[in-house]
This record gives structure tokens, C-alpha cells and sequence, in this order.
């Protein structure tokens, strides 16, 4: 076993230099080997065997250097600062950013090689900081910003409250999330749809709410806050089946929880950024793909964070779905929903609607372009405590 050890790590040694020769199938990230591409030559693999197109390590390393310096600066460049054994900024060590990284972009033998070779090339005093930390910024700098809007939102025009929180954003964190908007829009997230959405109100069989102000939207100040509005704020939640809906609601129902339940339809399509499904981000190594990376990264908390169940104590955990919410209402297009997974069961598909209890209505109203959730009479009913719980266990595992 020791001798196994020995020679193995012999073996590594010797591969950790410059003239090691790596082909392309043992190459499996195709954006790596793209950055190395006009330097490759006809040799023999260090690690395959294989006599074909190949790259040494000096040549990889000198792509995988400049893929590390789109999204990392060095410690001291960063100006952040250490205090009492603490860095001020998280602060990486390259040996684990390149082995996170090459795991996925080589064959597991180069892995450790190469990642060692890479590493001493890269051996800075400190270590490396991250250069976009969207979700830091957005925690650290703009608390402030947010509670005037929600001071402003709860006394009246949301869309005016919201463009006055951008003038209040640093410009760092507005530029980045214009980036997260521009990435969502080339992954093709914005969309046209028209679902129809069910939606839960609690009550006893007594409440016969049968209407549209009953079920729709809560009127406005009546809203509790919610993952992406400010309390007061109110908007639709709904979910594309019955049993979604009432799955949803009983999050916060209490203990015997009974419903009034009925299905809304659109008035026309809705434009809506779709969470549903958040593309992968790219590979570290393609060209460019520091700034879509984060905005990919971002969009995925985003949904995530959506997807979390409701805690009315955490409110830092909804800052920034609040402020990336508010940040797409104020822009000139702003979407008119979210459609994102259930954390409940992702087969089921949650929406928000911007609409308010004047535009959750019985009728569809002839000749007007603005967006409205019309109830449909028929399906208004009563769900008793018997089948809210059949419809938890029939929940699929
Ligand atoms: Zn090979």
C-alpha cells in the first residue's frame, strides 16, 4: 500500500511541469482547449498515449491564467484587508479554485497534476477575491435604499417607489443587475405565456367567497410581505394545478386548514421572466464567461429564493429577490410576472402576478389591453380539511 502511495505520488511529481503533454479528448472541456487551440501540436499524450493534436501544461496554464483573472483579482489588488486573523473579503485559495474548476474540464488523471502545475504558476502571497460578489453587494450596501422603498411602496405608487430605489442603489450593484437582465433576456427568459392559475383563500365552508375580490388579490395594505413584495405591495400567487395551490396555502394555514379555491385566466398572454428552469452557467473557461456566469449564478438564488417557503423573521434572505424584483418593475418593460418552481413539489408551477384586487375580476371586460385575472365562475369551491390532507399525502416523494 505504501509503496502504492510512493509511486503514485512520484508519478504526479513528474507529470507537474511544463513540457507535459495533454491531447484533446483527454481535454474534455471544449472551452478550455479552445483558449490553447493555436498552440497545439502533434505529440503524444502524457497520460493516454495517444499520438494526436495536444497542448503542454505550460501552454494550458497560460489559458486557464487568464480564465482565473476574468473572475478573480489577487488579495492585495482587491484592497481587502485583514484584522485579528479575519480577511474583510472572502478570500480563496488558487490550489481550490483550480481543482473545483479542472475537475469538471479535464480527465481525472490530469486533474491533479495539472491543478498543482497551474497552482505554483498562480502562487500568490494571500490568495484570490472574487470580483463580482453580487449577492454581498446587495446585503452589504443597500439596506438603506430599502427601506425607503418600502416606506414609500406602502404608502402608494409601487412603480414610482421602484424607480426611486435605483436612484438610491449604489451604481455598482444597478450596473450588475442591468447584467443579470441583459443575460436573462439572451437565455431567452423573458416570455409570452397564458396559464391558468389557481389560487387558495382560507375560510370555513361558511365564507362561500365565490367571487373575484374574494379570491383574487388581497387589496392593497392587507398583503402580508411576501418573497418578492414589500408588505403592502400586493400581488397574485397562484399555481398552475388545484393541488399546487392548496399545497401552497397550507404552508400558512394553521392546523385544520379548510379553503375557498378557484382558477383564474388571463385576459390576454402574459409577459413574465421565466425561473422556472435557470439554465447552467457556462464553463468557467469560455471567453467572457466571468459576467454571464454570476448572472446565471444570480438568477438561481433568485429562483431558489423565490421557491423557499415563506419566514416572515428572515428578512435579509428576501433583500435581494425584493430589490431584483423591484429593479425589473421600474425598467421600461417591466414583466408582468414570475413563473418559478414549487419548493413544495417542483412538478408544480408557482406564479406571481403583478395584478391588484381591482384587476382580479368576474368578468372579462371587452376592449382594453390591460392585464386582468378573470375568475372562472364554475370552478370556485369549498376544500374541507379531509381533502387538503389527501392532497398532502398524495404529494409524490
Ligand atoms: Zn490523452
Amino acid at each position: 500500500m505504501h509503496d502504492y502511495l510512493d509511486e503514485w505520488e512520484a508519478k504526479v511529481y513528474a507529470l507537474s511541469v511544463a513540457a507535459t503533454h495533454v491531447c484533446s479528448k483527454c481535454v474534455v472541456d471544449r472551452e478550455l482547449w479552445r483558449r490553447v487551440e493555436a498552440d497545439t501540436t502533434l505529440g503524444r499524450c502524457d497520460f493516454c498515449g495517444i499520438t494526436s493534436d495536444s497542448a503542454t501544461f505550460e501552454d494550458l496554464t497560460a489559458g486557464i491564467t487568464e480564465a482565473l483573472y476574468e473572475f478573480y483579482v489577487t488579495a492585495d489588488e482587491s484592497g481587502a484587508y485583514h484584522e485579528e486573523g479575519d480577511w474583510s473579503e472572502r478570500v480563496e485559495d488558487v490550489q481550490e479554485i483550480l481543482i473545483d474548476w479542472l475537475g469538471d474540464a479535464v480527465d481525472s488523471p490530469v486533474v491533479v497534476p495539472l491543478t498543482r502545475f497551474a497552482a505554483a504558476a498562480n502562487a500568490v502571497e494571500y490568495g484570490f477575491v472574487r470580483k463580482a460578489d453580487i449577492w454581498a453587494s446587495l446585503y452589504d450596501h443597500d439596506e438603506a435604499a430599502w427601506r425607503a422603498f418600502m416606506v414609500e411602496a406602502r404608502s402608494g405608487d409601487v412603480g414610482k417607489a421602484a424607480t426611486d430605489l435605483l436612484t438610491r442603489l449604489n451604481p455598482r450593484t444597478v450596473a450588475l443587475l442591468e447584467r443579470v437582465t441583459q443575460v436573462a433576456a439572451a437565455k431567452g427568459l423573458f416570455q409570452v405565456t397564458r396559464p391558468s392559475l389557481w389560487r387558495c383563500r382560507a375560510g370555513g365552508q361558511d365564507k362561500n367567497y365565490h367571487s373575484a375580490p374574494d379570491l383574487g388579490t388581497a387589496p392593497a395594505g392587507r398583503a402580508s410581505a411576501g418573497r418578492l413584495n414589500a408588505a403592502g405591495h400586493s400581488c397574485f400567487y397562484g399555481s398552475t394545478t388545484e393541488r399546487g395551490a392548496i399545497l401552497e396555502s397550507t404552508k400558512h394555514a394553521g392546523e385544520a386548514p379548510e379553503f375557498w379555491i378557484g382558477q383564474f385566466e388571463p385576459s390576454r398572454p402574459i409577459y413574465h421572466l421565466d425561473v422556472f428552469e435557470v439554465p447552467d452557467p457556462p464553463s468557467p473557461f469560455a471567453i467572457g464567461a466571468a459576467d454571464s456566469h454570476d448572472a446565471l449564478a444570480f438568477l438561481r438564488r433568485f429562483a431558489d429564493s423565490i421557491s423557499q417557503p415563506n419566514d416572515t423573521n428572515d428578512e435579509g434572505h428576501y433583500l435581494p429577490t425584493q430589490v431584483f424584483t423591484a429593479f425589473l418593475l421600474a425598467g421600461i418593460e417591466p414583466p408582468e410576472a414570475i413563473r418559478f418552481a414549487s419548493s413544495i413539489d417542483s412538478t408544480s408551477e408557482n406564479w406571481v402576478v403583478f395584478v391588484d384586487h381591482e384587476h382580479c375580476t368576474d368578468r372579462q371586460s371587452p376592449e382594453n389591453s390591460e392585464l386582468r385575472l378573470v375568475l372562472v365562475q364554475e370552478t370556485a369551491r369549498h376544500v374541507s380539511t379531509a381533502e387538503v390532507g389527501s392532497a398532502i399525502k398524495a404529494r409524490p416523494s
